[in-house]
């Protein structure tokens, strides 16, 4: 027994060996993808339940490395962020999506111009100057700063709620426009919401998943309340079933987002779904 709990010491310290190894290659491969300008932003739609209309996209990162295949940014948006790649990485990414979104007008057909909302990193947030790395992307791309929503969460108010509430002002004098993502997972206190220059809640896909319940229904219901009373604009994320959509649009969702209408594809198929969709 004594030599069984040794041996398994040794296996558990050879995993973590292997994990740190692993970890180190994708991080060396990260490096080299980000200095190639490999990683890239795929767009999933937002729509409104109200009328169908084509409201967003957001965007995603993805990657998919020679050696290592495709790679999620679950895992590598948490090494670029620990390794400090996330700054560079970050501005990367937005500049690409401002540069996509200036793709998407129709105005020919008279369909209303989606807006782009992209991912800001609490890490990014905290450590840069935000306000001024979007300023600087929105002049070098020409992209309307009403185009743009920033995506952030909670985390990021908690940190240091007066820096981030300069820069969340900042950026919305600029007329960006800024979304609370995750809504519900973190621990928000309730008086913020009223003082920061928040435009749109997402409601975090655990809740919608979880809807089939009454808890989770009570809590997504609360959700879209406080929205309208506080004049939020709402979203529901990870929407996949007709139901849940039903569900969504009764209690007075504005806005959804998830594999039901369409997982995130490549920038080329986004104006596919512009043309899918019904006018606003
Ligand atoms: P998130 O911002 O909450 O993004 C939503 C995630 O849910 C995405 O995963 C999306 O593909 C997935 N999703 C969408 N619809 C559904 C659905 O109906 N069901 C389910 N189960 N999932 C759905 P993804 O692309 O793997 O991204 C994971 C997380 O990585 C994101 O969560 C975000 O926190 C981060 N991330 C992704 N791209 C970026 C980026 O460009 N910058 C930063 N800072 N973070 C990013
Ligand atoms: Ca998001
Ligand atoms: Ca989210
Ligand atoms: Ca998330």
């Amino acid at each position: 027994a004594k030599n069984g709990g040794r041996n398994q010491c040794r296996m558990f310290v050879q995993e973590m060996q292997k994990g740190l190894q692993k970890r180190l290659i994708i991080t060396e491969r990260l490096k080299a993808a980000v200095a190639r300008e490999e990683i890239v932003p795929f767009y999933q739609p937002q729509y409104s339940l109200v009328d169908g209309g084509l409201v967003g996209c957001e965007a995603l990162a993805r990657w998919a490395d020679a050696e290592l295949g495709f790679v999620g940014p679950d895992i590598f948006i948490p090494i670029a962020e620990q390794t400090g790649l996330v700054t560079v990485l970050g501005e990367q990414l937005l500049k690409r999506a401002c540069l996509d979104a200036l793709t998407w007008s129709t105005p020919d057909r008279g369909l209303g111009c989606p807006m782009v909302c992209v991912n800001i990193s609490p890490i990014q947030f905290e450590r840069d100057d935000i306000a001024k790395m979007v300023r600087r992307v929105l002049d070098d791309t020409g992209l309307p700063a009403a185009r743009l929503e920033i995506e952030v969460t909670e985390s990021v108010l908690i940190a240091d709620t007066q820096k981030a509430a300069a820069t969340l002002l900042e950026l919305s004098d600029m007329g960006v426009t800024i979304a609370l993502d995750d809504f519900g997972t973190g621990y928000s206190s309730l008086s913020y919401l009223r003082s920061l220059p928040l435009n749109r809640l997402k409601i975090d896909r655990t809740f919608v998943r979880d809807m089939h319940e009454r808890p989770a229904q009570q809590i997504v219901n609360a959700i879209i309340q406080l929205g309208a009373n506080l004049g939020l604009c709402v979203i529901a994320e990870g929407v996949e079933t007709e139901e849940q959509r039903q569900m969504l649009a009764k209690m007075g969702c504005q806005d959804g987002q998830g594999y039901l209408f369409s997982a995130a594809v490549p920038a080329r198929d986004v104006h596919r779904l512009i043309e899918a969709a019904v006018p606003q």
